[in-house]
């Protein structure tokens, strides 16, 4: 199936052999024709699954046939969480509408209202904005709404995370009833549910990958570390690996700007991305990271939104999220539109919880690593144990532990391990077998640069009948 069978006119069509598309994307095969024939739509679709396009090609197709728009009006809205994916879906829209007379633009807070009221005044065909700065021209009159068509909500289930459902639905109040409705979001949460049941009629549902499951083609792993010894790990990594773009997500302002300090210290290019930087420095830090000239990009999750660097290879996890969904938005950064990634976190013991929520959410038990040197000294506990309340054993402990596979498994004899779910590591050859005892920490610093995990089990506990060290 290529572009010209899904019923998109002749501009589209070069504008988009123009971005070098050749092959429509699973959710641009279900949603274009059915946002052409004027249905509203209910996606579950990641970053990376080319939803913008699905609803922006179609979207412009409907506008490019309809009414001029009148001074100060708009006849198509599209909302977004943060200020960097409005930019995105903005140049994305401009891009795919270049050889249609369509007038487009972006507002957003954190830069003057004064240039954005002045854009509006002529009137806009699409104007994608963040809904705080939105509801501030609307309330200088700048921006009205009796003209508009179409809806699109990006990123839904971040602008409820984000506190934004208040402004939404004033937003959503001020709309004509009479409109096309497109809803997208990379999880299908309850409280999404409720926004969509009142946003949208009979709509179109799809859902392009499992929910809330990481995109495919992204290889997950955990290096266990001790908290203290993050930044240096990362370092090593970076360094040792070649990784050569690499974004990095930490949980808060500070803890970006303080790893970005560790690496420069490091000798690694590195530069902070987050909520308490100016739009200016954000625009030019993503700008830097993308012309490669910053190796190290870290992101705090607000301020990650929208960034879209295609094949990006790797993305890292500095602290886990608290919230488990935005687990899967960051990962979502690599391994896009199909190309391979590596998602990796740097997990401590004290983050374990977090782990198994993740685990839980993602319906997968994430191998686990440790580094060469990096031995934590605080052990990362076996998530399966905070999932699975432990029965009273049956039988006494030795017993019980002869029947457990610890003694049959090859790795812990010397044998050959078998091979690691998701771990085509990019060390290839150098991957030693791991042969270091966790407890020995005097052998940590042993030729080899990493070492597949022995245990993670306190000492004397029996091993579990199916062990999480290899996940199904
Ligand atoms: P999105 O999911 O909208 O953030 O898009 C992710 C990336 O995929 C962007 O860099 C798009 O330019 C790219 N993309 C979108 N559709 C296609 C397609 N059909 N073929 C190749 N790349 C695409």
């Amino acid at each position: 199936m290529t572009f010209s069978d899904l019923g998109l006119s002749a501009p589209l069509l070069r504008a988009i052999d123009e971005s070098g598309y050749t092959t429509p994307t699973p959710i641009q095969l279900k949603a274009i024709p059915a946002v052409l024939a004027g249905r509203d739509v209910l996606a579950a679709a990641q970053t990376g699954t080319g939803k913008t396009a699905s609803f922006a090609l179609p979207l412009l197709q409907r506008l490019d046939s309809g009414v001029r728009v009148k001074s100060n009006q708009i006849r198509a809205l599209v909302l977004t969480p943060t200020r960097e994916l409005a930019v995105q879906v903005g140049q994305s829209v401009a891009s795919y509408g270049k050889h249609l007379s369509l007038k487009s633009s972006v507002i957003h807070g954190g830069v003057k209202i004064n240039p954005q009221m002045m854009k509006l005044r002529g009137g806009m065909d699409v104007l994608v904005a963040t809904p705080g700065r939105l509801l501030d021209l609307f309330a200088q009159n700048a921006v009205k709404f009796s003209q508009v068509e179409i809806l699109v909500l990006d990123e839904a289930d971040r602008m409820l995370d984000l506190g934004f459902s208040g402004e939404i639905r004033q937003i959503l109040a001020l709309l004509p009833k009479t409109r096309q409705n497109l809803l997208f979001s990379a999880t299908l949460g309850g409280d999404i549910r409720k926004l969509s049941d009142g946003l949208l009629n009979r709509p179109l549902q799809i859902e392009v990958s499992p929910r809330n499951s990481a995109a495919k083609s992204v290889k997950q792993w955990v290096y266990e570390v001790d908290k203290g010894k993050k930044a240096a790990l990362l370092s090593h990594l970076v360094r040792n690996r070649g990784w050569e773009q690499v974004l990095v997500f930490t949980r808060t302002k500070h803890g970006a700007d303080g790893l970005v300090q560790a690496l420069i210290h490091d000798g690694i290019s590195a530069a902070a991305i987050h909520g308490g930087k100016s739009q200016g420095v954000r625009s030019r830090v993503l700008a830097d990271f993308k012309a490669n000239k910053i190796r190290v990009l870290v992101a705090t999750d607000i301020a990650a939104r929208g960034i879209d660097i295609s094949e990006l290879p790797q993305v890292i996890n500095f602290e886990l999220p608290k919230v488990p969904e935005d687990y899967i938005h960051r990962i979502g950064r690599t391994g896009r539109a199909g190309s391979a990634g590596e998602g990796i976190s740097l997990v401590s013991a004290a983050e374990v919880k977090l782990l198994a929520a993740i685990e839980t959410l993602i319906r997968q038990t994430l191998v686990r690593e440790v580094e060469n040197g990096f031995i934590p000294a605080h052990t990362v506990p076996l998530t399966r144990e905070l999932r699975v309340r432990p029965k009273k054993p049956k039988k006494p402990k030795q017993q019980q532990e002869k029947k457990t596979g610890r003694k049959t498994d090859p790795e812990e004899q010397g044998g050959n391990p078998k091979p690691r779910r998701g771990g085509t590591l990019q060390d290839g050859g150098r991957r030693q077998k791991a042969t270091a005892s966790r407890t020995k920490p005097s052998r940590e610093a042993g030729a080899g640069s990493a070492k597949k995990r022995l245990s993670s089990k306190p000492k004397g506990d029996a091993a579990p009948k199916s062990s999480p060290r290899r996940p199904r």
